[in-house]
């Protein structure tokens, strides 16, 4: 595969190894590959394991074993994040300041009624901001944002335009490092983005409303904002995300045939006419100019 690298571009595919995967996550895993390939620039693979509780022993193997059959190999050595928790660490006392010990349960976050963030979290209602009330030992750890007003991120997303999000009232604080002594996601995506020279995230419409709180991150760490592309998520009959708590089937082909029958599925989701191609190499050189009609300038 081409590795030449044209403007520095890095792109990855980060998936969580809580099942194998599905149509869904074959199609963010595709949509990054495509995009890197048709950038002449870099792809890598980060397993984001770090929530060990919800990893499933087995299935980033799975996972990379697949990938590798349907030709999408790591450019660079595969990263584990359940390796870097001394790098979220040191990350998280660079945000020294920002931060606070939390003592609230999820119930009374939810019992606040302030609503739910888009990605379904209760917003949180500030109760620890200024302290912890007497009596009340730390559970979690959270990210202040800013007052109303000054809590405004916008930003570009390439499918999507304009997106803008008041994280005051539509996030509120968020969790850094969780109840059950886990770094957050929204951490350690961000540290593993910019640590890897990530410059342009592809991945699924999902993770769309997180991405201001990532951008936040960001700027609190003085490191640079990737591109970002949010492609569709794949839903079942009953208009679900795919996900193994919705039952989606594991991506397990048995032959090229059936990995080409895959990669043509995804393609066509993401709107890419490849035409009839027969083998691997046929599907990957019809599929990354396709795709670059559409999303490269
Ligand atoms: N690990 C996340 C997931 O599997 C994706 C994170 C990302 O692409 O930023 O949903």
């Amino acid at each position: 595969m081409n590795t030449r690298s044209n403007g520095g571009y890095v792109g990855r595919f980060a998936p969580s190894p809580t099942g194998p995967l599905h149509a869904g996550s074959l199609v963010a895993a595709v949509a990054s590959y495509l995009d890197a390939r048709a950038h002449h620039g870099t792809w890598l693979i980060r397993i984001e394991d770090i929530d060990e509780g919800r990893s499933v022993p087995g299935a980033a193997e799975e996972i990379l074993d697949l990938l590798h059959r349907l030709g999408m190999d790591s450019d660079r050595e595969v990263v584990w994040q359940s390796r870097r928790k001394h790098v979220y660490e040191a990350a998280y006392d660079r945000l020294a300041g920002h931060v606070y010990p939390c003592g609230c349960n999820r119930r009374e976050i939810a019992d606040s009624r302030l609503g739910v963030a888009p990605d379904g979290a209760a917003i949180y209602p500030g109760t620890c901001r200024h302290g912890l009330a007497p009596g009340r030992s730390p559970r979690s750890l959270r990210l202040r944002v800013p007052e109303a007003g000054d809590d405004v991120i916008t930003f570009q997303d390439r499918l999507a335009g304009v997106v803008t999000q008041r994280l005051a009232s539509e996030s509120g604080d968020f969790v850094l490092k969780r109840a059950d002594g886990y770094w957050a996601y929204q951490l350690a995506v961000v540290v593993d983005d910019a640590e890897q020279g990530v410059t342009d995230v592809v991945r699924g419409a999902d993770l769309l409303d997180s991405t201001p709180r990532q951008i936040f991150l960001q700027r609190l760490l003085n490191v640079p904002t990737p591109r970002y592309l949010h492609v569709p998520v794949v839903r079942n009959e009953n208009g679900e995300k795919l996900s193994k708590q919705t039952g989606a089937l594991a991506v397990r082909p048995g032959d090229e045939a059936g990995a080409v029958a895959a990669l043509r599925q995804a393609a066509g989701f993401l709107g890419l006419e490849v035409g009839e191609v027969k083998s691997l190499a046929e599907f990957w050189r019809a599929a990354v100019p396709a795709w670059a009609a559409l999303h490269c300038d």
